[in-house]
């Protein structure tokens, strides 16, 4: 599986879980816990929570998930800006760790740059750090200005957590190029555009069936997960609510877009030309 290495020395698949909208619905409860196995049993070893998902319950069912096999998750939770002060950080730590029951993160990222000073907060990440509740910590959200902040304070934010799919490359004008050469991690959030317009694009349709994975003909989702996957230096955390999504999801890994599939997708979905404001959900 394609992998990416953090600045800390922990290699994770290139390809991981999100669960933004998991755990609101008692019906959809069981399916929900099922495809986060299926993906764990699969490698799929990075889950992407936070405390803002379904005010905790999203994290009530990742902890629920993972609860015998904790020890094989990279899990990673966020904090919102409101919550970012020093004494902030530990409290919204400690009931991240609650609702997820466990007793560590593997990487905590701020969710988007809010009023509090990056100093305070990065002080307090260092500080978890230190005391073992978490074991790296990163940003979200983050344009090359916050970035090059966050760099003059500490050289350990392991990740910027973003928007990247084929309807959103404003990053490719100058983020990505920045994350990769400062060591960054992208992780990319929303890569099949939330499952709307962008898997319904001829495009990706056509490309589709040039291709072919072992569940057989490959699917839009498909292409739109590998194209985000094509770069180095980037992890998709795309949100799958059945095992069906999962499966699909895992198989994207097994296509090899050409050149000539990458000009098809440049020309429908062209990449920017200048520096645009980050989008952001
Ligand atoms: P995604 O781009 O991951 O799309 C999710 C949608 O795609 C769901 O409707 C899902 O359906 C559908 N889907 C998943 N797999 C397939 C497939 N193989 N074929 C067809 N449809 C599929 O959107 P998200 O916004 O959820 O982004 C992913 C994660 O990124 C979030 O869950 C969250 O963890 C994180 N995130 C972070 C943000 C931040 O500010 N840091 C902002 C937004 C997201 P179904 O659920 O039925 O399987």
């Amino acid at each position: 599986m394609k992998t990416v290495t953090l600045r800390n020395g922990v290699t994770v698949p290139a390809l991981g879980m999100g669960t933004w909208n998991i755990g609101d619905s008692a019906s959809r409860r069981s399916s929900e816990i099922k495809s986060l196995r299926k993906g764990l049993e699969a490698g799929l070893r990075v889950i992407d929570t936070a405390e803002m998902y379904g005010d905790g319950r999203s994290e009530d069912l990742v902890g629920e998930a993972i609860s015998d096999v904790r020890e094989d998750v990279y899990l990673v939770s966020k904090i919102v800006p409101s919550n970012a002060s020093y004494d902030g950080v530990y409290k919204a730590c400690q009931r991240s760790l609650e609702h997820l029951e466990t007793e560590w993160l593997d990487l905590y990222l701020l969710h988007w740059h809010g009023g509090t000073p990056l100093e305070e907060t990065v002080q307090a990440f260092e500080d978890l750090k230190d005391e073992g509740l978490i074991r790296g910590w990163g940003v979200s959200n983050f344009d090359v200005e916050d970035m090059e902040e966050i760099e003059s304070l500490s050289e350990n934010c392991l990740v910027n957590q973003i928007l990247y799919n084929l309807e959103h490359r404003g990053t490719e004008f100058d983020l990505l190029d920045h994350d990769l050469k400062s060591g960054t991690v992208t992780m990319a959030y929303s890569p099949l555009g939330q499952g709307g317009e962008l898997l319904e694009h001829p495009a990706l349709k056509e490309l589709a069936s040039r291709h072919e994975t072992s569940l057989g003909p490959a699917d839009p989702a498909q292409i739109a997960l590998a194209w985000v996957l094509r770069r180095p230096n980037v992890l998709a955390i795309p949100k799958a609510a059945s095992e069906k999504h999962v499966a699909g999801n895992l198989a994207s890994l097994e296509i090899s877009l050409t050149d000539a599939d990458l000009k098809t997708l440049d020309s429908a979905f062209p990449s920017p030309k200048r520096k645009l404001s980050l989008a952001m959900i």
